[in-house]
């Protein structure tokens, strides 16, 4: 047996994984990143598209805070769309669809050129842990590799099996095999764990459709980028007619060397069309004379599957009344023959599928390339974790991506930074990294897991912040700044910029305040709903769409955002009282024993978690409240 040590492990390479292994060894960690298949690294499970309603505000952050999926997104895109262009400025969102090849061969480019980062090819059978803290792991080929912490990313790959028809295949996804002993170490070790489904549509060739029998939709011009690296490339070229040189690459990617794989073609150019079809009343006939026979209401699949990105099937009966859904065509690739049938995900049997899909305007002679699937898998339940992701049964163990319940590349990633951030901190024994609900999306998302816990695949949505307009895509850099200048994960030539540009922002907005035109203020004027920044008196000409956009936000809606901030403020004083980890619930004879149960298995770190518990209600938390500072009081 041979044995290796690294100050991380990241067991796992997809978009949790790279992330993790990226911001550790990015903070100077030596890091090994784990997993089955090396070429499998960032493979997209389902369709290539990142981003969405809420998801690609969570891409923003990431690239606020120096991570990766927002570049490896914009180098690999072939289409960029903005959602919600008639909704206010809180709900925007991006969307890209990336060339399914180029993007993982990116971010395999990418890790190869990172220092302190190492990739081993092994299956992970088993974690070692001594006296309730974290040693090091077992390969299915015998290597022994200790570490000082570790994250775990395992994705659907638990005890995975997929279902087509009726036919149950262990895999971790088509054509992969499942991580099945992993899964049996983590239930030894005293985890809880569960099942949980998801699904992708068939792939057809892209040769076998008719598009004159569908709408088109073309890419947006200029592409709407998610990155700072994409969007000054962009500048660049359109605006300075300037190429980006080896060296402004390097360090914008941070990387020692570029290889093409990193910038397969110049970002936003040649934009690929995706279409737009719809079931009809004969699919879901189809899909209703075969229900039995889909491993989902046919039995074969008992996990809970995603509600707000349905199978086709359960679109069928659930919203029975409804005689068309909608089927996006999107192409997989710039150099790639599949289409994925966006909205017809599905459990069927192959013949089943194929006659489903052939009644399906345009997709009458549509050739199959694989048949799509559901897959059912083990997950953990995270309110096993802490905010920083560690797990509180075993020290120095981390827990991210689809792992703790969720499902999208974009919720894996933001799991996967803050995990690999917060595992350095540790090991340096300085200040966790914790993102609050009322400054960024992710925030969101792990209070949500950490503390309600979820028993459904959890996406992101605009609806589940408090403070939608203050989480906006388009400030993310703004909210991130200080957490990402106190990490220096993101370089110190960007943190210049951003620096630059709020001061920007802030001055301009004093002056639109102060500056009167025939005696209104001129951020009274802009408030006027016709009344665009470019419009104004002495408007700066050379001002980017991004900061005019930002302005124009900031004084339109001054009073909401106001209005937020003190919501804030008054939250924030629950969310600044600490309970103590060992603080002891049973001596509060007072609190109901639902919550007094709720906390003692969560144990929220402050009272504002302590109140977004479910089944503990305002009068424990006021009770709790008094304990709490009755205990502070007898301190000495
Ligand atoms: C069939 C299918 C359909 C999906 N549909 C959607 C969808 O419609 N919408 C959506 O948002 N998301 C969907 N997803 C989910 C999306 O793919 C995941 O949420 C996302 O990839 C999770 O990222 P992750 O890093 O947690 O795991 P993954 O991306 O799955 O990566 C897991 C990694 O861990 C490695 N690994 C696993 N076990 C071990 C081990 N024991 N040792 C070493 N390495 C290991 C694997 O090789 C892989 O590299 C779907 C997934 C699947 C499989």
């Amino acid at each position: 047996m041979t044995t290796d040590t690294y100050e991380i492990i990241v067991v796992g390479g997809g978009h949790a994984g790279y992330e993790a292994a990226l911001a550790a060894a990015r903070m100077g960690a030596e890091t090994a990143l784990v997993t089955i298949q090396k070429d499998t690294i960032g493979r997209m499970s389902c369709n290539p598209s990142i981003g969405g309603i809420a998801k690609s505000h969570i891409v923003c952050e990431i690239d606020a805070l120096g991570g990766e999926q927002g570049r490896l997104t914009d180098y690999t895109g072939i289409q960029f769309r903005t959602l919600n262009t008639r909704k206010g400025p809180a709900v925007q969102a991006t969307r890209a669809q990336c060339d399914k090849n180029a993007f993982p061969a990116r971010i395999q480019a990418v890790i190869d050129q990172t220092p302190h980062l190492t990739v081993i090819e092994a299956l992970t059978t088993e974690i070692l842990v001594k006296n309730g803290v974290f040693e090091g792991i077992l390969t299915k080929n015998g290597q022994k590799i200790m570490g000082k912490a570790m994250i775990l990313t395992p994705g659907t790959f638990l005890n995975g099996e997929i279902f087509i028809g009726m036919q149950k295949i262990p895999a971790g996804r088509f054509d992969e095999a499942p991580a099945t002993a992993l899964s049996h170490s983590l239930r030894k070790i005293g985890f809880t764990l569960a099942r949980l489904k998801t699904g992708t549509p068939p792939r057809v060739h892209i040769e076998s459709l008719d598009y004159k029998k569908m709408e088109i939709q073309p890419g947006f011009e200029p592409p709407p980028f998610f990155s700072r690296a994409a969007k000054n490339e962009w500048k660049m070229f359109h605006v300075e007619h300037q190429a980006p040189d080896d060296a402004w690459l390097r360090r914008m990617f941070h990387v020692e060397h570029v290889s093409p794989a990193m910038r397969p073609w110049k970002p936003g150019t040649d934009q690929i069309p995706c279409y737009l079809t719809h079931t009809t009343s004969e699919t879901h006939a189809i899909i209703r004379e075969n229900l039995e026979k889909s491993a989902l209401y046919g039995g074969a699949i008992t996990g809970t599957g995603v509600r707000y990105c349905p199978s086709i099937e359960d679109k069928i009966v659930k919203f029975a009344s409804r005689d068309a859904h909608h089927v996006f065509i999107e192409p997989e690739g710039r150099n790639n023959d599949r289409i994925y049938p966006n909205g017809t995900s599905n459990s069927l049997p192959e013949e089943v599928q194929l006659k489903m899909i052939h009644s399906i305007p345009g997709m009458e002679k549509a050739v199959f390339i694989r048949p799509g699937y559901g897959i059912e898998y083990d997950f953990s339940d995270p309110t096993q974790l802490f905010h920083t992701l560690e797990t509180k049964l075993v020290e120095n163990l981390y827990f991210a991506g689809q792992i703790n319940g969720t499902t999208g590349y974009e919720e894996a990633a933001g799991q996967g930074l803050v995990a690999g951030v917060n595992a350095v901190l540790k090991l340096r024994g300085e200040k966790p990294f914790i993102l609050q609900r009322s400054e960024s999306y992710i925030g969101v998302l792990i209070d949500d897991l950490v503390t309600k816990g979820t028993d459904e695949p959890y996406r992101m949505f605009t609806s589940r912040a408090e403070y939608r307009l203050l989480l906006r895509q388009g400030n993310a850099a703004y909210r991130m700044f200080p957490h990402a200048r106190r990490l220096g994960i993101l370089h110190e030539e960007v943190q210049a910029e951003i620096q630059e540009e709020m001061r920007l922002i802030d001055r301009e907005i004093e002056r639109l305040d102060v500056q009167m035109e025939q005696g209104v203020s001129l951020s009274k004027k802009l408030r006027r709903p016709e009344i665009t920044y470019p419009q104004l008196h002495g408007a700066m000409e050379s001002l980017d769409p991004g900061l005019i956009e930002e302005i124009e936000v900031r004084v339109k809606y001054e009073g909401y955002i106001r209005r937020e901030l003190e919501q804030i403020a008054r939250a924030g004083k629950n969310e600044s009282v600490g309970i103590p980890p060992d603080f002891d619930y049973d001596a509060v004879r007072a609190l109901r024993f639902e919550a007094r149960e709720k906390l003692k298995h969560i144990r929220p770190e402050n009272l504002g978690q302590a109140a977004r518990i479910s089944g503990v209600n305002p009068a424990d938390i006021s009770i709790l409240s008094i304990w709490l500072k009755k205990s502070r009081n007898a301190l000495p």
